[in-house]
């Protein structure tokens, strides 16, 4: 049954299988022989640009995965990944033989193949690696696009400049981001370092050459370092690995640039790692190395206590050796390597590999252990089939037709893509394309769709429509904007129309609203001027009409209760009255020389707001349970509250008997300029007057001004005016005033 092939195209799949049973992956080899025979047949008439057959092209990026430690499907994956994109492969024909997972990962790689790139500034970068990685709902879709992009960075030497420059700008500003952001370092430096390669050739040659110069040199130099820490560690008992390497070059590069140094000028370009078993000995290794080399200051950094957010763990310090030359360590544990060589695919390949699984294994790196929160663990093998890029779920990326990104919530339509261009293109929006094709309003956007809106001067602008179909916040505030601004008559007409059908259904008539006196207080707190502001601003959808009657429909029952239960306590008041004084019933009496209306010998007191004495014009009010209290009619209280609101209809008449004399307490207020004795005159006058100081205080304000409380007894207005008048000549007083409300 087995095909067989070129010998050149042969060699390179054996090296593939060989590799994959070094790696001791549990893979079924048949399946992968198979894929790897139809993307051969698939492949067969294309050649790469060097003139090798295409398949080996696949056939390497397959193989990545597996350095990647990456699982079976996978493996097919990448080996099919090219086929329906550059072949007459077809979804359904991947699906019928290497199941749906299989064909669901290909076409994902497609699909990202197909994304446009066009370089731009750095937030329509970030937005194009946030579309990559929402567009991958399988996060091995996103792998094996790195491993496809790595083995063509590698091959790049036979491309046109002009595609190695716009390739490389790619990968290092999009796919090496992608590799950091899964805490892929291996891959992430792989692709810097090409990508360095094209964008500035002389750069990255003189590095090369740089190093290879002083290569023998620094090994020298850090195999003496190793050995020395080496015999040091042992002398305490740590167990470690030890090795050393050359930094990578596009980081001694941007070190470069961004510090302004010279090549010669750079020092610390080796590292040394140093692998321990566990967290203890992380610091203990510190202790030693600190010990033995001067640290250089500033450069230590503890992330084992705060991880990086892409899950990096290590201690790195920078010491001085013995040339003196400076050198940098890090210190971490086996699983720290793992984590910062794999990235996510860590995850996988130790909890499927031999390692098997181990306790807190999800604290490896945060945002997997996200991911995972909604996924309980299943199956170790099926962890990577279950994990699901929904990092990005709430957000949709799309193109704009120049190739900007745009981001917007997820489910948003054509008119959120309209406005979030600018409130004029939606104004003007008379139809959308998608993709090249025409579609309806309330199209939903998917991630990667090119988005082109049709406007003509003559639109109608946006319909009360939109405001359903719209899913951003800000679209369907430019449209209500619009709506407000363009189509007052009609949103009133609207509005109007709107109000009374709803008022119809919840059972309220307009003329209910007005003679209960709900209208103001509405219109109050709703902050509008009248009644046609009301119907404009449920026209243009400003307001719903339904929490707008519901609001009136409240009111309504506050008002009805109140009118209720004031009529309840009068009658109540009256029943009493009527009981206590049955012999002379009907005939209305003065309390403490007060008269109120429709009441008898209730409960009266008088008010603390406005301290009413005897010839002030009265009003009473019904309180909840405690009889009458009177307030002045110029009350604060009563001139603000008596139309509306829930106390409407508890407010009655009241007079005094006349020329009822009694004892009243009552509060002044004198605005003063401060001086010397003034409080020492106030009370010389009081005692003058003989009156009746309940008590007295005074205190200084600001700006030199001073203000005097004072309460008094007095029998009845006159005598209050007499004294007020006698008090407000008293030189730097301003003003004499009652307290009131
Ligand atoms: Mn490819």
């Amino acid at each position: 049954m087995t095909e067989c092939f070129e010998p050149a195209v042969e060699q390179c799949y054996a090296a593939l299988e060989q590799k994959i049973r070094d790696a001791g992956m549990n893979v079924n080899l048949d399946r992968v022989r198979a894929a790897f025979e139809l993307a051969a047949r698939a492949h067969r008439e294309q050649k790469r640009r060097d003139g090798s057959p295409y398949v080996t092209h696949v056939v390497a990026a397959a193989s990545i995965t597996v350095d990647m430690g990456l699982d079976e499907d996978s493996v097919v994956s990448a080996l099919l990944h090219d086929t329906i994109e550059d072949t007459d492969v077809t979804h359904e024909d991947i699906a019928r033989q290497f199941g749906p997972q299989v064909a669901d990962i290909v076409e994902g790689v497609t699909k990202l193949t197909r994304v446009n790139y066009t370089s731009r500034e750095e937030e329509q970068m970030e937005n194009m690696r946030k579309m990559l990685l929402a567009m991958s709902k399988d996060i091995r879709v996103i792998l094996i696009k790195l491993a496809d992009r790595l083995h063509n960075m590698m091959t790049m030497d036979y491309q046109t400049p002009e595609k190695q420059r716009l390739k490389s700008l790619e990968t290092m500003e999009i796919y090496a981001p992608i590799a950091h952001r899964l805490g892929i370092q291996t891959i992430k430096w792989e692709l810097e370092d090409l990508s360095l390669k094209y964008l500035d050739p002389v750069g990255y040659r003189q590095i090369v050459e740089s190093i290879d110069a002083r290569r023998d040199n620094l090994e020298e130099f850090m195999s003496r370092m190793e050995s020395r820490i080496r015999e040091r560690l042992r002398q305490w008992d740590i167990e470690c690995t030890i090795y050393h390497r050359i930094k990578h070059i596009y980081s001694i590069y941007r070190k470069m640039y961004t510090q302004n140094l010279q090549l010669n000028e750079i020092f610390d370009i080796c590292a040394l790692r140093i692998i321990v078993e566990n967290v203890s000995d992380c610091y203990n290794v510190l202790g030693q190395v600190h010990d033995m080399f001067k640290p250089v200051p500033g450069k230590f950094k503890d992330y084992i206590s705060t991880p990086k957010p892409n899950g990096y763990q290590s201690l790195q310090t920078t010491v001085i050796g013995t040339e003196p030359m400076p050198f940098e360590v890090q210190i971490r544990t086996w699983e720290m390597h793992r984590t910062a060589e794999y990235g996510v695919a860590a995850h996988w390949k130790y909890k499927s590999g031999n390692a098997g699984l181990r306790e807190g294994d999800e604290e490896v790196f945060a945002w997997v252990r996200h991911l995972l929160e909604t996924q309980q663990e299943t199956d170790a093998d099926d962890f990577f089939s279950e994990l699901k890029v929904d990092m990005f779920a709430d957000e949709v990326f799309v193109f704009t037709p120049q190739g900007d990104v745009i981001s917007m919530p997820a489910g948003a339509t054509p008119i959120d893509f309209a406005y979030s261009i600018h409130s004029a293109v939606g104004n003007r929006m008379v139809g959308a394309k998608v993709n090249g094709r025409i579609v309806p309003f309330d199209h939903q956007l998917q991630n990667g769709d090119i988005v082109e809106v049709l406007t003509s001067k003559s639109a109608p602008g946006p319909s009360r429509d939109w405001l359903n179909i719209a899913k951003s916040g800000s679209a369907r505030t430019k449209i209500k904007q619009w709506l407000k601004k363009e189509r007052r008559e009609e949103n009133i007409q609207q509005g109007r129309e709107m109000l009374e059908s709803e008022l119809r259904r919840q059972g309220i008539t307009l003329s209910e609203i007005q003679s209960m006196g709900v209208l103001p207080e509405v219109l109050k707190h709703l902050s509008l001027p009248d009644i046609e502001d009301l119907y404009a601003a449920v026209g243009y959808g400003g307001l719903s009409a339904a929490k707008t009657v519901g609001r009136f429909r409240e009111d309504l029952l506050k008002a009805h209760k109140n009118a209720e239960s004031a009529r309840t306590a009068i009658d109540k008041m009256n029943e009493a009255a009527e009981r206590r004084n049955s012999k002379d019933a009907g005939r209305q009496k003065p309390i403490q020389g007060v008269l109120i209306a429709g009441l008898d010998n209730c409960l009266i007191k008088f008010a603390h707001c406005c301290t009413p004495v005897a010839g002030d014009e009265i009003v009473g009010f019904i309180t909840r349970g405690s009889g009458v209290s009177i307030h002045r009619a110029d009350c604060k209280n009563h001139v603000e509250k008596k139309d509306g609101g829930e106390n409407r209809g508890r407010w009655v008449e009241a007079s005094w008997t006349p020329g009822y004399e009694g004892s009243y307490v009552t509060a002044l207020r004198l605005n003063c300029a401060d001086r010397n004795a003034l409080v020492m005159d106030i009370a010389t006058v009081l005692n003058a007057l003989n009156a009746k100081v309940r008590s007295f205080s005074a205190r200084d304000l600001s700006g030199g001004k001073a203000v005097a409380s004072l309460t008094l007894e007095v029998k009845n207005l006159g005598e209050l005016r007499a004294i007020m008048a006698r008090l407000a000549v008293i030189p730097s007083v301003k003003e004499v005033s009652r307290v009131n409300g």
